[in-house]
């Protein structure tokens, strides 16, 4: 059923487009506590200093609030946001015409930055380090270079992959955060704050059951209640409780510990088929009909992070959750001390 592989995909889906949910003030972004008290100081001595923030790098899995993020850095430095994407910046033409048009003080916000190209990056670095960048003219034999200069600005890029950020790149951030899956407790508040707005009644137990199966990502808990709240509408509840709630997820295939089809797909050939040994990216996305980005992208950081899947050097392997999971023994070597 691929109704439910979306559902609990952490990639943006059109029903996700909902900016009336992204929270709007700095204090109404739950969680990331440690990285929310270091910007605020960031912040205050910029602004101390008359100046921009320091570029800043984003890097977790997809929905776990980067871009909401860099949209409340702009807003609490009272400065204009630019969106864009790695992708969508082709040509070093692209990037200079996006950075011509900033005004001071804006943030450049590129999310999938590790998808520039090595030729855009380049154009980046002077940028990056003192707000100039060369243009060569030929005319003629001659050539020379002129010297242009770009507005002070703050560049926020988003990866899901830091590992695939060139190193000249990564350096020239001055401030480098990593986000978290969040907190059964963390996604619970974001849960109720979502139902509040859209005139959902829930109560505490309702809201830690959905809260449980989103894979600790708030873009998959804001769409879970929605569909829960399908349910609750058809059966005529007035109210989302636990029991409704499990009651809706389980109809999604979307079990206790936030896995659906796929994710059990995965465990059982690594588990069951591969009896535990190491198997490639490549063979692993071909058998569950994934391309290997997506299922590295979306698919793996959550099994990782929670010990049903290990990656080795000679492929991934069951974790031992994943063993608790299907209720498998373990091979041997997961017994010993
Ligand atoms: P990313 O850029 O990392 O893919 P987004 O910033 O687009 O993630 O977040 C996805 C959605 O999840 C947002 O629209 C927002 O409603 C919600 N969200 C993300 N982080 C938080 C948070 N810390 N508190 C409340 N809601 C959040």
């Amino acid at each position: 059923m691929l109704l439910n592989g979306r559902q609990l995909s952490s990639q943006a889906l059109p029903e996700d487009n909902d900016k009336s949910l992204r929270p709007q003030k700095i204090s109404e972004y739950v969680g990331q506590r440690e990285i929310i008290e270091n910007l605020h100081v960031f912040m205050e001595a910029a602004r101390k200093r008359g100046e921009p923030l320091d570029h800043i790098l984003l890097s977790g899995p997809p929905g776990l609030g980067k871009t909401t993020l860099a949209q409340l850095v702009a807003a609490e430095m009272g400065v204009e946001i630019k969106i864009t994407s790695g992708p969508s910046i082709a040509r070093p033409i692209d990037i200079l015409v996006l950075l011509h048009a900033l005004k001071p003080g804006q943030v450049l916000f590129i999310d999938e930055i590790h998808r520039l190209s090595r030729l855009v990056e380049e154009v980046l670095y002077p940028v990056m380090e003192d707000l100039s960048f060369d243009s060569i003219i030929s005319k003629g034999n001659a050539k020379g270079g002129v010297r242009h200069k770009v507005s002070p600005f703050t560049l926020v890029g988003a990866t899901t992959r830091s590992g695939a950020i060139s190193s000249p790149l990564r350096s020239r951030f001055g401030i480098l955060f990593q986000l978290d899956f969040y907190s059964h407790e963390e996604l619970a508040h974001i849960i109720e704050r979502t139902a509040g707005l859209l005139n959902i009644d829930i109560d505490g137990g309702g809201s830690l059951e959905i809260a449980r199966r989103s894979r600790g990502t708030p873009r998959i808990a804001n769409r879970l209640i929605k569909r829960v709240r399908d349910f609750a509408q058809v059966k005529g509840a007035k109210s989302i409780d636990q029991k409704l709630a499990a009651y809706a997820l389980e109809r999604m295939s979307i079990d206790e510990c936030g896995l659906d089809l796929i994710d059990r797909r995965i465990l059982d050939l690594l588990v069951n088929m591969y009896k535990g040994k190491p198997v490639g990216l490549s063979t692993l996305a071909a058998a569950i009909g994934e391309e290997a980005d997506n299922l590295e992208d979306v698919y793996e950081p959550y099994l990782l992070a929670n010990g049903f899947i290990m990656k080795t050097a000679r492929g991934r392997m069951a974790g031992p959750r994943a063993y608790e999971h299907l209720h498998v023994n373990p091979p041997a070597e997961f017994c010993e001390d």
